[in-house]
């Protein structure tokens, strides 16, 4: 045996337990495990979760923000500033900037991430060329699913529709899309549609980011995928849209992504950022409604998106971040919501990225993040230092904490 964690919490309602790892997959969980293994980690009450899985990121355009600023805070000025700065940057300066914010998600704890690389005709395929080299450099330590992303559009570039064929030859995972930055979002989400079915591909659609519903096209994105048999295969990231509606009409577009099975990505920092800056008091929070699609059966995640640039001028790639941000945000601070949010940065995004290795249980792998704190309950709340963060089953982070108290 490689590996075995001693005495680590793993569930609230359970004894402490010992974890065994061999070969990078989780072989066994139990109260008291007889056998030795090489390296042997005393928990001593600590938790121990499945890594977190961050469902929505943008890799080479992140920390940008003292290049340009976004002086309206709009989405449509982070688009325009953003475009201008592209095909300015070089590889090495994507590199490094992507480079610097892998580290970031695994030091706090991140197994896997969705990254959204974006390219057009012109700034050519850089940022997703440096995406895809990072997926493979850094296998052994993260996992990276690359969404071929067409940020400025599909239908309203000349040669666009070419360079999402050409991304997904160069080897992008999940075909992406932005149905409202389109002449035709329904053609948009047709075309995406073709082209994931001809390379058996999942969608992953920046969907309805607005502070009203009046250009909604998340239910025609919902019938397409019933009727493709696309169910379990499609995410949308913000549908902040969806919370500008009254519950009697949210209601049937929540049942609609339910049966479709579509994930739905909420991206506070972001969306907090740019939304309802039309306001001039009383200010809208202009966020996906969380809790409704909760309740209602949907797949609700969440995810930090950008960091540190036009979109949103913070952040840190800390995902336990995100979600201190939600528990006001969102209104999942009550106890019974606060029990429903860390499956919302591990198990659910596992599901909308289709990892099925994900999970603390016999059989899957060993993506570990051993935590300062003693209560599952505690996480979202504590913050706790990430002590020690496993790629399957090989140590890829570590973090000290110091206290000292004088009273
Ligand atoms: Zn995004």
């Amino acid at each position: 045996m490689d590996l075995i964690f001693r005495n680590v919490r793993i569930d609230d309602t359970q004894p402490l337990m010992d974890v065994a790892v061999n070969r990078g997959t989780i072989i066994a969980i139990e109260p008291r495990i007889a056998a030795s293994a090489k390296h042997e980690i005393q928990g001593n009450g600590k938790v121990l979760i499945p890594g977190f899985v961050e469902g929505h990121l943008h890799l080479e355009k992140a920390n940008l923000m003292q290049r340009r600023a976004n002086r309206s805070g709009t989405l449509q000025e982070a688009i325009a500033v953003t475009a201008e700065l592209k095909p300015t940057l070089t590889r090495a300066d994507i590199l490094q900037r992507a480079t610097q914010v892998l580290r970031a998600l695994v030091q706090s704890g991140s197994t896997h991430v969705r990254a959204h690389a974006e390219f057009d005709p012109a700034q050519g395929f850089t940022g997703l060329d440096v995406v895809l080299e990072l997926r493979e450099k850094l296998r052994h330590i993260i996992d990276i699913q690359v969404v071929a992303f067409p940020q400025e559009g599909i239908l309203k570039l000349p040669g666009m529709r070419e360079m999402m064929t050409e991304a997904m030859e160069r080897g992008a995972d999940v075909v992406g899309g932005i149905p409202y930055n389109d002449l035709s979002p329904l053609e948009h989400i047709d075309f995406v549609f073709d082209l994931a079915k001809r390379y058996g591909k999942d969608i992953d659609l920046h969907q309805d980011f607005a502070d009203n519903a009046d250009n909604m096209t998340v239910e025609y994105l919902a019938r397409k995928t019933l009727d493709e048999g696309y169910q379990g295969r499609v995410c949308v990231g913000h549908l902040t849209s969806l919370g500008a509606l009254e519950p009697e009409r949210q209601a049937p577009i929540i049942r609609l992504l339910r049966d479709a099975q579509i994930s739905v990505m909420c991206l506070p920092a972001t969306d907090l950022h740019l939304g309802a800056r039309g306001d001039r008091h009383n200010v809208r929070r202009a966020l996906t409604p969380v809790r409704a699609l909760r309740d209602g059966g949907v797949n609700v995640c969440l995810a930090t998106n950008n960091i540190r640039n036009a979109f949103t001028p913070f952040g840190t790639g800390d995902l336990l971040d995100i979600a201190q941000l939600a528990l006001p945000a969102c209104h999942l601070g009550g106890a019974d919501d606060q029990a429903t949010v860390l499956a919302m940065l591990t198990g659910n995004p596992a599901k909308a990225l289709g990892l099925n290795n994900h999970g603390l249980a016999p059989g899957k792998d060993a993506d570990l993040v051993l935590l300062d704190c003693l209560a599952v309950s505690d996480i979202i709340l504590d913050l706790p230092t990430r002590l020690m963060v496993f790629k399957r089953g090989n140590l890829v982070a570590t973090s000290q904490c110091q206290r000292s108290i004088v009273f």
